[in-house]
């Protein structure tokens, strides 16, 4: 399998750390509003990623952590905290903004059937192993105290590391980039970043450290709980494109100076989701809330979209390109994807034969070597077609198929549509995904029917059929099996 790692600029071949076990690591969301589909875009693009490895048979251990604090406005080292603005306009506690929004996520990425990662950790529950880490890298030489607060001397650590290692910058052209504002900022140079901030007497989140009642610098937590998660040295770490600077160039930085070693194999990054030809961004108001999309109450889109067919849309553009969300393009992805997935429900009636006249093995790697190919899901769909095409085909009885080969087809479409890319197989699903739950508890009931028949047991099979059929939902046996509707 190949990656595109952002460091090198290539597609490497990834091997992990340790054979058979992953570690990935992805910035989770600010939880200071609700979540916009671009950030949506973001983490579904490494839920793919993390389904696919785990659908090759990785252990994978995948974190991605919660920004509940020391994250200011404009991504800057001086202003106000974005949690603690929130807090201040609704007149709540910062904590409460934190759990409202954190809630209001997870429920969204439900709907989007996420896996949740392996573990979530909040930067607020990792202030001391922050603190353990500003104090090496102090001791180490890379940074130094100006008024209660730590920074990063970037000139120092660049005279031995390579600061711009990842976002390709040269630090010299760095000054005329940052965000300071004019003569507020106790740096020695502008490039260097905060590890420690004083908080100010209005500054709610703060915390005693060994230099002053602070809170930590953004960059800084996520260098904490992936590396106390994963290790100092681990396999991927992911975000969307725009955290690769300062962002990440800062993760790696911090580790260098604290643990002397680069903390990741392979960076990757998402790209990013457009409105209207520009960013999905927070801060310019170009932005769809997922709930407008979903219920059609929103000035944008003629119409609701299911979360399956926004999900659909989204895999068939690869992670690593811009996506612009319009009206036809969403139109067009549902047509798609009932098309695909009517041809999926018309295999379990599809009639077999003795020979084939599709060669379903090598079609199968053709779906492999897509995934392979850095997560290429376009041409995943694209080979999905192809046999939708041909299933249409055996229908018509243009084409032949066996009983195994059949078989391996729906395995494999399976195995990519609902397991890799995440879709369901429904046509409404409501919030929770009960549509969903319904199918897979009648599906055991049938099979567990079919168990009672095959031990002659019919007075329970015949049970089973009609109390169903009380409930509204019929059983119907075809010489492939059964099906049933509601
Ligand atoms: P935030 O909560 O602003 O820190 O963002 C959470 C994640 O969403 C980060 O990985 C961002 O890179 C990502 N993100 C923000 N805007 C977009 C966008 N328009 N498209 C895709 N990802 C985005
Ligand atoms: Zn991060």
């Amino acid at each position: 399998m190949k990656i595109y790692n952002s460091l090198s600029g290539e597609k490497e071949i990834f091997k992990p750390i340790h054979e058979g076990y992953v570690g990935m690591y992805v910035c989770g969301p600010t939880v200071y509003s609700h979540v916009h589909l671009g950030n949506v875009r973001t983490f579904m693009s490494f839920d793919m990623i993390y389904r696919y490895l785990k659908h090759l048979g990785y252990k994978v251990r995948y974190v991605r952590n919660i920004t509940d604090a020391g994250h200011l406005e404009n991504d800057a080292d001086e202003g106000e905290d974005k949690i603690t603005k929130k807090a201040r306009l609704e007149e709540i506690e910062p904590m409460e903004v934190v759990q409202r929004y954190t809630v209001d996520f997870h429920n969204i990425l439900n709907t989007f059937n996420f896996i949740p990662p392996s573990i979530e950790p909040t930067a607020t529950g990792h202030i001391i192993e922050q603190i353990e880490l500003i104090k090496t890298i102090i001791d180490n030489g890379f940074a130094y105290l100006v008024n209660g607060s730590v920074y990063f001397d970037v000139l120092k650590y660049n005279e031995t590391n390579n600061y711009g290692i990842l976002s390709k910058r040269k630090v010299e052209d760095l000054i005329h980039n940052t965000r300071e504002l004019d003569g507020q900022s106790d740096k020695k140079n502008p490039q260097d970043f905060a590890l420690w901030k004083k908080a100010e007497p209005q500054h709610i989140m703060r915390w005693p450290s060994p230099w002053s009642d602070g809170f930590p610098g953004w960059h800084l937590e996520c260098t904490a709980m992936s590396t106390k998660y994963l290790g100092d040295h681990f396999d991927i770490h992911g975000g969307g494109m725009d955290l690769k600077f300062p962002h990440h160039e800062c993760e790696i930085a911090q580790n260098q100076a604290a643990k002397g070693i680069t903390p990741v194999n392979f960076w990757m990054h998402a790209n990013m989701l457009e409105l209207n030809g520009q960013r999905m961004s927070k801060s310019t108001g170009n932005i769809i809330n997922p709930r407008e999309l979903l219920s059609g109450d929103n000035n944008i889109m003629s119409k609701a979209y299911s979360p399956e067919v926004i999900r659909f849309f989204m895999m068939q553009s690869s992670y690593r390109s811009i996506l612009d969300l319009t009206d036809p393009g969403l139109s067009a992805s549902e047509k798609g994807f009932y098309r695909l997935l009517d041809a999926v429900n018309s295999l379990e009636n599809l009639p077999t034969s003795t020979s084939s006249s599709m060669d379903v093995s090598a079609w199968k790697q053709t779906c492999y070597n897509a995934m392979n190919d850095d997560f290429n899901t376009p041409i995943l769909i694209a080979n999905l077609f192809e046999a939708v095409k041909f299933i249409n085909q055996v229908k018509d009885e243009k084409a032949r198929l066996t009983k195994e080969d059949l078989a391996l087809l729906k395995e494999t479409i399976h195995a990519f549509m609902f397991d890799v890319m995440g879709l369901r197989n429904t046509n409404s699903i409501d919030e929770t995904g009960n549509t969903d739950k319904l199918s897979a508890t009648v599906q055991l009931l049938i099979k567990l029917r079919q168990e009672a028949r095959d031990n002659k047991d019919f007075a329970l099979s015949d049970q089973i059929r009609d109390e169903l059929d009380e409930l509204g939902i019929q059983l119907n046996d075809g010489k492939d099996g059964t099906s049933f509707s509601l």
